[in-house]
């Protein structure tokens, strides 16, 4: 079975690795548009879909640090929401999950 350590140790590697990819698109981002006009448009298309690969990215940054702070907090598992306890077959789906899956769906 998960313990706390394993969960907490598999979400730091996650945000170590979201971390670095949110500074790749971030310098990726900032690279000056290409003078080709036919290639500025690739490049206008690609700048959106890593804008959005980078804001989701952020967003399972922000979803892991809450879940490491509860996990520090000893709240692991408990939803922040309702207080009932986390299903664990959602805790292994989605590690960083702070709400249970009623309160998620229906928030
Ligand atoms: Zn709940």
């Amino acid at each position: 079975m998960d313990t706390t350590t394993d969960i907490a140790e598999a979400l730091r590697a996650r945000l170590a690795q979201l971390t670095k990819r949110v500074e790749q698109l971030d310098e990726d981002l900032r690279q000056p548009l290409n003078a080709d006009f036919a290639e500025q448009a690739t490049d206008m298309e690609s700048g959106e879909a890593m804008e959005a690969l980078e804001e989701s990215s952020r967003n399972e940054i922000a979803q892991i640090l809450a879940a490491l702070h509860r996990i520090e907090e000893g709240s692991y598992g408990t939803c922040a929401s309702c207080g009932a306890d986390i299903a664990k077959a959602r805790l292994r789906a989605v590690p960083y999950a702070i709400q249970c899956i009623d309160c998620a769906r229906g928030g």
